[in-house]
This record gives structure tokens, sequence and C-alpha cells, in this order.
């Protein structure tokens, strides 16, 4: 059977925010978009925020503090450009997208007041929320819109397994010899038909957000494994700041896979750490107390654990004055769900892998080093979280570059950027490597709970020299045989996400390994 070979003017990879306003942007403008979306089970990160997304504070001058906290959180490497940008164009796209275009029910005190809350490392109350399920919320009018557009085409259960360059896939010599490289398209695996389809495209958009799922302990949706950094690596694309993944300090202590986030906003709103005797020791690590940049806050939790042999710290809610009914329905709901009230009893918490702080490396418009290939999103590196992310930027992030990127391929397809037929009648269909049924479960859990077991003793939250060495050892060596596996395999979404997985996981060893600073998220001891 011959393979799905197709072409559109937009390829958009992953439906989570950035995604999203990339695609609808460009649709709105007339311009047909594919919009790869996996199996809704794997989910978003975007849907799992529950903080909220930055806006403005109500005093003056709000832009300028923005940047400093951001610059403050960030240890002073951020990309100073871009968190200006961030500053000050954030907020009008949550106007002109959220509010005004998409009508997000963003929480409010009153008729001409929204219920702006704050969290650590923000110097004002400036986060707009709907309760405890901001993403959530989000996500429902964005999806809303996507789905209503027709120029927008949602292909489910497609999932990216490579990109399509110039100099890795076409057959003659033409294009070898050139010397700038160009993205057109990306190899697909359409999980219905089980085919890999040729899905060629003038100008790409990489939107598959986080890696968090790398790691024992993660917050992040199950589709969070880094397929965009794994693929622009394998493109050379440029990648920046992969070693500071952010840990939150508090995700729920109990037995499963994926940590239930517990919010920073509680303890903005009052809530403090104590440690089983009674304990409240933020204050000994840091004069901002519980309001500290998770960083810091979660070392502080990792060192008390440690010296205490203790399996958890907890979060006393005695301080937040809010109805936790109205205003944290979500985690009070969850908790009870597992047999903690909250209302009467503290949470156990433990920190977990949260955020990627780097990707790959792009500009204000989202252009990566790579000719037609854009990234938007968690899985990009703006340059705005520089060492570390301040709280709620990166839903305004994920917003902002989904608008400059999606506005900046409207103009330029619109200013008559020009198909590469040639290119793509040379760009050659996927060969299927394997031939052998062997995605057994059994052998993929166990190559998953190596990743995951290294990552988390070894580029964890504190690292050293040798750990990081015998992390990049035995990755290398899994790296090698899962590429065999993969060779010999028929392609199936969990070999692919292993594949891709695996590749992250040594990628953000390999530069934590060169990177000797101790740094933000990056702690080297
Ligand atoms: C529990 C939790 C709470 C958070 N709370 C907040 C908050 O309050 N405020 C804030 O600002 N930020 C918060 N964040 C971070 C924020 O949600 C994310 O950084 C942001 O939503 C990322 O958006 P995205 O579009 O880049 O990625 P995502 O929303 O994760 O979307 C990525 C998409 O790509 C798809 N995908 C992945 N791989 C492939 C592939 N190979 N092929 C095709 N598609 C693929 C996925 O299925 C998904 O649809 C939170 C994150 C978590 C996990």
């Amino acid at each position: 059977m011959a393979a799905q070979r197709n072409h559109s003017a937009v390829l958009v990879i992953g439906t989570g925010l950035a995604g999203c306003v990339t695609a609808l942007r460009i649709a709105e403008q007339g311009i047909d978009v594919k919009l790869l979306a996996p199996a809704v089970e794997r989910g978003s990160n975007s849907a799992l925020a529950q903080g909220g997304i930055i806006y403005r504070a109500y005093d003056k001058d709000d832009a300028r503090r923005l940047e400093e906290d951001i610059m403050t959180a960030g240890h002073n490497i951020n990309h100073a450009p871009a968190v200006k940008f961030l500053a000050e164009e954030g907020p009008r796209a949550v106007d002109e997208i959220l509010i005004e275009r998409l009508e997000v029910p963003f929480d409010r005190k009153n008729k001409t007041h929204w219920d702006l809350t704050r969290e650590a490392g923000h110097s004002s109350y400036r986060i707009l929320h709907c309760a405890d399920h901001t993403g959530n919320a989000i996500m429902e009018c964005v999806y809303a819109a996507v789905r209503s557009n027709p120029c927008i085409s949602v292909c489910e259960g497609c999932v990216a397994v490579d990109l399509l360059t110039s100099h890795h896939h076409s057959r003659g010599m033409t294009y070898r010899y050139q010397l700038e490289d160009q993205c057109c398209g990306a190899y697909v695996l359409n999980e219905t038909t089980g085919e890999v389809e040729t899905m060629l495209a003038d100008v790409t958009v990489l939107a598959t957000g986080g890696a968090g799922q790398v790691y024992l302990h993660s917050s992040n949706s199950r589709s969070a494994v880094g397929a965009g950094i794994s693929m622009a690596g394998r493109a050379f694309a440029r990648l920046m700041n992969i070693e500071f993944v952010q840990f939150h300090p508090t995700t729920l202590f109990y037995v499963e896979m994926q940590r239930f986030l517990i919010t920073e906003a509680l303890r903005g709103e009052g809530a403090r750490l104590f440690a089983g005797g009674g304990d409240y020791f933020m204050e000994r690590y840091d004069s901002r107390g519980d309001l500290a940049p998770r960083d810091i806050v979660s070392r502080a939790i990792v060192d008390v654990l440690l010296t205490s042999g203790e399996p958890c710290v907890f979060l006393d809610l005695g301080g937040v004055k809010q109805d936790l009914a109205a205003r944290f329905p979500t985690i009070l709901q969850s908790c009870l769900e597992r047999g903690i009230d909250i209302r009467s009893e503290p949470i156990p918490v433990v920190p977990a892998a949260h955020y990627f702080c780097g990707g790959v490396l792009v500009d204000l418009r989202g252009r990566t080093s790579l000719n037609r290939l854009y990234c938007v999103g968690e899985c990009a590196c703006t340059g705005v979280h520089g060492a570390n992310r301040l709280a709620s930027t990166s839903l305004l992030e994920a917003l902002l570059w989904g608008k400059a990127a999606g506005d900046d391929i409207s103009a330029t397809i619109k200013s008559g950027l020009d198909p590469c037929l040639r290119l793509y009648g040379e760009i050659e269909d996927w060969k299927a490597l394997g031939d052998e049924r062997n995605d057994d479960p059994a052998l993929i859990a166990q190559d998953w709970a190596t990743i995951r077991n290294t990552m988390w003793n070894y580029v964890g939250i504190t690292r050293t020299g040798a750990r990081l060495t015998r992390a990049f050892e035995e990755l290398r060596d899994l790296s090698r045989h899962i590429h065999e596996f993969y060779r010999s395999a028929t392609l199936s979404r969990p070999v692919v996400e292993l594949f891709h997985g695996c590749q992250t996981a040594y990628l953000i060893t390999q530069a934590a390994l060169r990177n000797t600073n101790d740094l933000g998220c990056h702690h080297r001891i």
C-alpha cells in the first residue's frame, strides 16, 4: 500500500495553548492550517494549569516591575528583549485574544475589577485565574474556536515522528549540497491506520510542550515526553538552556504516577510549609519565606527531607483567608478523593519535575535556526525564563509567542512565500525500519523506568559531576539500545514516545554535564 503523502501551507504539531493560538491566528487570515492532535488521553499541560495567567496589576508601572521579577527569578541570564516583549505586549494579548475574542470567564471581584492573585516571586497581585482550573477554562474556549474555524483541519490520533529537512530527507544531491537546510514538514504516525504519513508543509510549527515525563515524579501530562526537543535536536536546530528543568515544590504526596499539583497560589494566599514536628522552615532558607522562587523552595524541601529522613513535608492552610471550596475547588475535590480534607488537615507534599525552561532557540517571532521551522510554547526557548521560570509566565508566553509566530507566518505567506515544489518531489516517503511487532509493554515499561529513575536521581533537583557522568553513560547505552529496538520494531505511539523521551533525557543530561555552574534550576554541587 502506498504511504499517505499530503501537503499543507502550515503544519502545526501540538494542540496545547501555543499550537492552537498559532493555528487560530493563521486561519483567521484565511490560510489553511493542518493541526496535529494526539489521542485525547495524552492530554496537554495547558489544560492542567491551575494558578493562572499573568495580566497586569492595578498599580502603575507594573510592566517594569514584572520585568524585574522575571529577571530576578531567572537569575539575570534571561534574554532582556524577550522579557520586555512579554511584560509589555503580554497583557495586550490577554485583552485581545482571551478576554475580548474568546471571552474566557476569568474570576472577578466585582463588575469593574478582576480578582487578581499573586504567586511566589511576584511583587504584586497581577494574575488572572478561573478558580483553580484556569488552564481548563482557557482551553475549552480555545478548542471551541479551533473547531469552528473552517481553515483548520485537525488530524486526530496523529503523532509526529521526525521533522523533514532538505539535508536529511531529499533523494537527490542538489539539496544536500546547499549550505542552508530547511524544514518541509514531518513524518507523522497516524494511530488509526498505523501508517507513517509524509506531511509536507511550506511552514512547520513545533508546539509539543514540555518534557516532565522523563522524570520519575512529574506534574506533567502524559504527552510531555520532549518530542519537540528530540525532533529539533535530530534536525540540528539550535537548542538552548535545556539543563534548566524546574521542579515544583508542592505536588500531592500520594501513590500515583502523575503527581497532582498543589498550586503556588495557596502560598500566595497565606499557606505555609512545615516539616513533621511543626518546623516552619522556609524563613531559614530565604528572607521571602514561603514566597521564595520555586528553585529555592524545592531545594529547601529536599534539604529538610534529607535531614529528617521523612518522605514528605506539609502545607498548612490555616493562613488562607479565602473560602477553599470557592477559590480552590479542584484541589479540595482531588484531595477529598484521596482521603484528605484540606479544610481541616494539612496537605502532604513533595517536589516534582514541572516546567522546561529551555528548548528550541527562537526569536521574538518564534523563528528557529532552521529555515521554515517555528517553535512556540514550552518546547521553545524564548529566553524569557533564563535559569528559572517565574510562576504563571508560561501560559502568557505560550499565548504571546503563538500570536507572534502566527502573525509572522501569515504575513510571510501573504507576501508570497514559495512552496518548494521541487524539493517536495525529492522527499522520500517513510521506509518502515523494522517489521517486528515488539512494542511489548514490559520492554517499554522497563526502559521508561530506567530513564525516569536515572533522571530523577542523577539529573534532578541537586546535581553533581559524578551523578551526571553516571547518567550520561547509562543514557548513552540505553539510547543506542533503544535505537536498535526502534529500527526493528513496527512503529506505534508507545515506541515513538519512548524514542523521543530517551533522546530528550540524553540531551538534557549532556547539557547539564557541560554546564559546571550552579545556577537557578541547575543546582550543581
Ligand atoms: C500541573 C500544571 C500546572 C500549571 N500551572 C500553570 C499556571 O498556573 N500558570 C502558567 O502560566 N503555567 C502553568 N503551567 C505551565 C503551562 O501550563 C505550560 O507551560 C503551557 O501550558 C505549555 O503550553 P504548550 O502549548 O507549549 O504545551 P502543552 O499544553 O503541553 O501542549 C503540547 C501539545 O503537544 C502535543 N504533542 C506532544 N508530542 C507530540 C507529538 N509527537 N506529535 C503531535 N503532538 C504532540 C500534546 O499532546 C499537546 O497537545 C502548569 C503546568 C502544569 C503541568
